[in-house]
């Protein structure tokens, strides 16, 4: 299956690349190459505050530009990035990468939006992953506030102590720390209790089976009242209807992210998207406006 992402270009995936792709020697060797080829983008996903209809931010998604088999997803390669421990050095980049942007914004007078990137577990670990971050915030003169980790339940649990602490000192700093893909891990509330994050990021599953009356409705509506509780923020991933925006936003979720609004976008577009001031969440943001 071809999906089409922006409009020039064209991310492909197939469902079986992953599992393939771990047993190719040429994939490996493209991808050992891929940093030093600068083959690696930053895509842009644009976050929508729902109460005042306006562009929060971003969150920054890892495509590869490879030479022959056009722009890949995540899906394709992460899993072997993650294997080989090439993560790591993919990671730095995007640490930086996403702060040299948010500092090309910032120079451009957005001076507001968020930028969130994921982190995954391996990078999570590193000893001086701390010392990454703020590295590249002081790089580009970038305030800690715009920006977000997002860590999934399974890192944070990993070695709770240790995350705890490591949370702290990112909130210390004014960094958001965000639960990503909430509902699929081994989680609880108790345990969410004790990270100190806070931003929680509903799983697209859950948004994807919502329906009014639904017994996900009463789910989703109790994950997001007792994240209000503990004064986190909560932002629902996947939004792709009418209904399940309306839905979310009746019950309280004031974040919303999906393809309804915006799939992720290359920079340029983003700065297009920044140059009409389209920052309200309204039928001109809306991914069908993109299709011409
Ligand atoms: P994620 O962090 O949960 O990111 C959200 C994923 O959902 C993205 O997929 C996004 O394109 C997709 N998405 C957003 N809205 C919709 C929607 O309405 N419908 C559908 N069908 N999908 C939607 P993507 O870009 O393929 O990334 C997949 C995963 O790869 C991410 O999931 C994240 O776990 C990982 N990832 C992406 N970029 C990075 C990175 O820079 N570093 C690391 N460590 N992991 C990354
Ligand atoms: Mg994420
Ligand atoms: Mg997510
Ligand atoms: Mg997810």
């Amino acid at each position: 299956s071809v999906k089409q992402e922006g409009r020039n270009s064209w991310a492909v995936f197939h469902a079986d690349m992953a599992q393939k792709n771990v047993d190719d020697p040429l994939f490996l060797q493209d991808l050992s190459q891929a940093l030093s080829r600068d083959q690696f983008e930053l895509w842009y996903q644009p976050q929508y505050h729902a109460p005042e209809h306006a562009l929060a931010g971003f969150e920054a998604l890892l495509r590869w530009r490879h030479p022959t088999r056009g722009v890949l997803l995540p899906a394709t390669f992460l899993p072997m990035l993650e294997k080989t421990g090439l993560i790591i050095s993919v990671g730095r980049w995007v640490i930086d990468a996403a702060c040299r942007q948010l500092h090309h914004w910032n120079n451009q007078g957005f001076k507001h939006l968020t930028l969130a990137i994921n982190l995954s577990p391996s990078q999570f670990e590193q000893h001086d992953i701390y010392d990454q971050i703020t590295d590249s915030l002081h790089r580009y003169h970038i305030d800690p506030m715009q920006l977000t980790l997002e860590i999934t339940e399974n890192t944070a649990l990993k070695n709770i102590e240790r995350s705890v602490q490591l949370l702290n000192q990112f909130a210390q700093m004014g960094i958001t720390v965000a639960i990503d893909d909430f509902g699929t891990g081994y989680s609880n509330m108790l345990m969410l209790k004790r990270l100190p994050a806070t931003e929680l990021k509903i799983d697209r599953s859950f948004v994807k089976d919502i329906r009014d009356n639904s017994r996900n409705v009463k789910i989703v509506s109790t994950i997001i009242d007792i994240a209000h509780s503990m004064n986190m923020h909560v932002v629902a991933e996947g939004i792709e209807t009418a209904e399940q925006q309306a839905l979310l936003t009746n019950m309280g979720c004031a974040y919303l992210q999906g393809f309804l609004f915006a799939r992720p976008l290359p920079a340029e577009k983003v700065a297009v998207l920044l140059q009409q001031k389209r920052f309200t969440l309204s039928l001109e943001c809306s991914d069908s406006s993109q299709k011409k």
